[in-house]
């Protein structure tokens, strides 16, 4: 059984034809994208996840990817042929271009971008694939000699080295696109170039007062992410490996020990971890995998992660849900070899979180589970905190989450190892076990003289209780 979660970031790719229905039979979760694509598209595309997911039966946790405060080439008919050595200008988006003799012209929609640029300053473009380098500049042109040529696609980053040019956390377009979320009731919200705690704190303070409760994985791509780790921690609900800027402002080669230092940090803050970028970017092309390509998706396995995720694979390239099913078979696999023990989970965690009764029964029951080789961990969670700690800690054993809040259900979805189930609202703990029970026999989840081990608070559905341990022989 695989324990991994699939992310796949939703595109034009996967609204073509049968395409999105196939994927959704393996993917767990889907990121809507808001750095591309219109309004009205990204409503279509989560009205068809979640009709798919209703015929189903699955449960698909929904984010939103907030765009962040990131500089992009604007808008462009058709790619540009940046070949090494040619000059070229940026002028500014929604400007009539200059007439200038320039091999090639890109609107840049960032005022700010034009007052900073100076001689000599080197920008790169599409996460370092292109650079250009400035040898003029007038208020509204930036003229740029190409020093590492390619071809250039519209909405590409843009990444000036070395200037300190502070945008705010949330742009114009973040809070469009947050009132968006809530109003179409996305289950969570991912947030880009996360610096500081505060940061999240305050997407979280703009999401409650628009009147929704989604929270927030925050994205770790930006140098001061990584020197306040785990204040953001302790504030987001997650975080991302998000390694395509990553290795923009670090450098690629770094992103290996990023990798595992993020994971192991989360973990230790018993915090769920998404792994994303070029995880199989080569069947963006191609129908299969490279070798390093499943190497690395199962390695970020290993590392601890709760889920890999798929960008332009799924959302544009010519086999999404081959891709999909690929990263299935691959992370299927890696699960199978990925032998955790309970006690050494536990050992690593810091003396910060022991101490609290939720976590030590949380700690009981895996053990417990492990111990008497239980067919499920069930935890009744309303919240779905009691979740989330468990499927840091269980193991091997599977966790059932069992909730009556179909957001909670949904959330839960990401969480490695953890199968979400909706249960409706009992009164006493027997009616509870019961309904446990027999939604379990009815998937053939459970055989005769299997056991199982529950967590729950009581009384029963107040949430952040989790205070009782029960064994069950059924
Ligand atoms: P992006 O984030 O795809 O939104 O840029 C992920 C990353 O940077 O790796
Ligand atoms: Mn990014």
């Amino acid at each position: 059984m695989r324990k991994t979660k699939l992310v796949m970031t939703l595109g034009p790719a996967l609204l073509d034809g049968d395409k999105l229905r196939e994927a959704l039979k393996e993917a767990d979760s889907v990121r809507l994208n808001a750095s591309h694509g219109d309004l009205e598209g990204r409503a279509e595309g989560l009205r068809q996840v979640r009709a798919l997911s209703e015929e189903l039966g699955r449960v698909i946790p929904v984010f939103l990817d907030l765009q962040g405060p990131k500089w992009r080439v604007g808008k462009l008919e058709m790619p540009l042929e940046l070949s090494e050595g040619s000059e070229g200008v940026f002028f500014p988006e929604g400007t009539t271009p200059p007439t200038s003799g320039m091999a090639w012209l890109a609107p840049l929609p960032h005022p700010e971008l034009f007052e900073a640029a100076e001689m000599g300053q080197r920008w790169l473009l599409d996460d370092g694939a292109l650079e250009v380098e400035i040898i003029a500049k007038a208020p509204e042109k930036v003229r740029v000699k190409v020093t590492r040529g390619g071809l250039l696609k519209a909405r590409k980053g843009i990444h000036p080295i070395g200037i300190n040019l502070r945008m705010d956390p949330l742009t114009e377009k973040d809070h469009v696109d947050i009132r968006w979320g809530v109003e179409h009731g996305v289950d969570l919200f991912a947030q880009s170039f996360v610096r500081k705690a505060s940061d999240v704190q305050q997407l979280q303070a703009i999401i409650q007062h628009l009147g929704g409760s989604q929270p927030v994985i925050a994205k770790i791509e930006h140098p001061s992410a990584l020197a306040h780790l785990e204040e953001i921690l302790d504030v987001s609900w997650g975080v991302m490996v998000a390694r395509g800027d990553l290795g923009v402002e670090l450098g690629v080669e770094r992103v290996p020990g990023l990798q595992k230092q993020i994971i192991k940090a989360a973990r230790r803050s018993l915090k769920p971890v998404i792994t994303a970028t070029q995880m199989l970017e080569s069947m963006i092309d191609h129908p299969q995998p490279t070798r390093a390509e499943a190497s690395d998706v199962a390695n970020a396995i290993w590392d601890g992660t709760d889920a890999v995720m798929l960008s332009a694979e799924s959302a544009s390239g010519s086999y999404p849900v081959e891709a999909v099913q690929w990263l299935a078979r691959i992370a299927a696999e890696a699960d199978a070899n990925h032998k955790q023990r309970v006690r050494p989970l536990m050992e690593d965690l810091p003396e910060s979180v022991l101490g609290r009764t939720d976590i030590s029964v949380a700690f009981a029951a895996c053990r417990t589970a492990e111990e008497i080789n239980a067919r499920w961990l069930v935890a009744f969670t309303e919240g779905g905190g009691t979740a989330r700690m468990v499927s840091r800690l269980a193991g091997r054993t599977p966790v059932l989450g069992a909730t009556t809040d179909p957001i909670t259900a949904r959330r839960m979805g990401l969480l490695r190892g953890v199968t979400p189930m909706l249960i409706p609202r009992v009164q006493s703990t027997d009616e509870m076990v019961e309904v446990v029970r027999e939604l379990l026999l009815a998937k053939h989840e459970l055989m005769a003289m299997d056991r199982v081990v529950m967590t729950m608070g009581l009384p029963l559905w107040k949430t952040g209780t989790t205070n009782t341990m029960k064994v069950m022989t059924f």
